[in-house]
């Protein structure tokens, strides 16, 4: 099989970790016998400060007909965040109808978790956020009502298809691994979303009676994301939610270096978009110690998503046994003094 791929390396450290890590998804590809081409596209803070905009106009329909997306990182000291999020992730997720965004939580072998009592093996649980609707609508407003009563209202959408779309992708998930799965709600305090939200889960879950399902409010999700991981399976939010719980979720698992994720476009009429959780890490940038591995797990879902089996598992094994090589490189991060480049050489060898 053969592939286009987009690459927007975007701001700060994500040049560092795209740049490094694309001629190791081409030796993965090529020892499957799968064929890749990158397209790069430097979209992002760079291109905002001196044009006005993050991206083309017309930058979806240069990404439409890929096969996927690889994104590094956006966000820039001078440039607000609302910005950058505005200005090139979400057009993508909401106009490529990236619903379900997919974030493992894997405690690896040979990484010191900062939870005490945890090591490699312990944790492993996904979290399908839904990442087009919810929380984040931009329905609502700011109002001066009357002399001195100033209004700021924002306002939750949550529709039976979007919410239906990321409830069967988790369970679906969920089935596959012979797990279970915990609904995150607030149902105690939001009467009219949150009890939706439980509703369609009770529907859907009938379509699953092999998949065990808890459901758990978000304040003692919270905690028990801190008090017992490992209990955790397949794990589904809302978006708001889904963006708290998967960053306790990237940091118990060692470092915000390692995780990888997926917005995942469920139809398959356009194309998923893979990137590392971390941003763009202002505080090392430049400095060649960003840590690659979140990256070429994205890489590695992204391969996973196209069908590329193989391809994926070969990277997957590939950072599972330099993490538990003890004499392998690692970033500062996770206590080495290893570069990027370093590390993305020792994959390429166990390749
Ligand atoms: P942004 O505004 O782009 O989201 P941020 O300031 O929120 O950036 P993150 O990029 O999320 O920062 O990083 C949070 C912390 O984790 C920083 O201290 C950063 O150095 C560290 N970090 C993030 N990614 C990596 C990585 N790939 N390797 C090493 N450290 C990282
Ligand atoms: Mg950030």
């Amino acid at each position: 099989m053969s592939y286009r791929i987009a690459t927007i390396p975007g701001d700060g450290i994500g040049p560092e970790v795209v740049d490094a890590t694309l001629p190791l998804f081409q030796t993965a590809a090529n020892t499957h016998g799968v064929d890749v081409e990158f397209v790069g596209y430097d979209w992002g803070s760079q291109r905002y400060l001196e044009e006005g905009a993050m991206m083309p106009d017309d930058g979806l329909d240069h990404l439409a007909d890929k096969d996927s997306i690889l994104l590094g990182a956006v966000g820039h000291p001078e440039v607000p965040d609302h910005v950058t999020l505005h200005g090139l992730l979400l057009p993508i997720r909401k106009g490529f109808n990236q619903q379900v965004c997919k974030r493992p939580a894997i405690l690896f072998d040979g990484v010191e978790s900062p939870l005490r009592g945890y090591e490699g093996g312990d944790i492993e649980f996904t979290v399908f956020r839904e990442n087009t609707e919810g929380e984040y609508s931009d329905i609502g407003g700011r109002e001066h009502v009357g002399f001195d009563h100033e209004v700021a209202v924002q306002s939750a959408m949550f529709t039976r298809a979007g919410t239906e779309a990321i409830l069967r992708a988790a369970f679906e998930a969920a089935r596959e691994r012979e797990g279970h799965l915990t609904s995150i709600t607030k149902s105690n305090a939001q009467a009219f979303s949150m009890v939706f939200w439980d509703e369609v889960v009770a529907e859907v879950a009938a379509d699953y009676p092999d998949v065990e399902v808890e459901s758990l409010l978000v304040d003692a999700a919270s905690m028990d994301f801190i008090r017992r991981p490992e209990e955790f399976d397949v794990v589904v939010a809302s978006n708001l939610f889904g963006d708290i719980l998967t960053d306790i979720g990237a940091i118990v698992t060692g470092s915000m270096g390692l995780a990888p994720s997926g917005n995942i476009n469920v139809d398959g009429d356009y194309p998923s978009m893979f990137e590392p959780v971390h941003g763009s890490a202002p505080d090392i940038v430049g400095q060649g110690v960003a840590n690659p591995l979140a990256t070429v797990l994205s890489g590695a879902m992204l391969f996973e998503d196209l069908g590329e089996e193989a391809v994926s598992e070969a990277l997957w094994a590939a950072v599972r046994d330099l993490l538990a090589d003890g004499d392998a490189p690692r970033t500062p991060d996770l206590g080495g003094d290893a570069s990027t480049v370093d590390v993305v050489a020792a994959l390429e060898t166990r390749l």
